[in-house]
């Protein structure tokens, strides 16, 4: 999995970044060290971020898994990232079978 991936490289990276700003402060070259430093806050988001969209991807799968199989799972919450990010008016590839794909709710 992509995300996987992207969370393995970003925790690396974040790793490494630690390590050699802990190093620079030690050697009193502070403005580097204060400069990995944001490197390491950027990188450990990235690494969080990833973490949530495998796990959503991960619960999204299970979800089509159940569904294929006949179950009638209940929606996740929320139900799909593009309904979130539009406050329920637009949804894509929606888990709650009463909203239908790319729709619109009229106010
Ligand atoms: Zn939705």
């Amino acid at each position: 999995m992509t995300h996987r991936r992207y969370q393995y490289g970003a925790a690396a990276g974040t790793l490494l970044l630690a390590v050699a700003a802990t190093v620079c402060v030690y050697r009193g070259m502070h403005v580097v060290a204060v400069v990995f430093g944001v490197g390491v806050l950027v990188l450990l988001e990235a690494a969080a971020r990833e973490t949530r969209r495998l796990r959503r991807a991960r619960t999204e799968c299970d979800w089509a898994r159940r569904r294929a199989l006949g179950e009638n799972p209940a929606p996740l919450k929320p139900c799909c990232l593009l309904g979130a990010a539009s406050h329920g008016q637009v949804h894509r590839n929606c888990t709650d079978p009463t909203r239908t794909s790319l729709t619109r709710d009229t106010p």
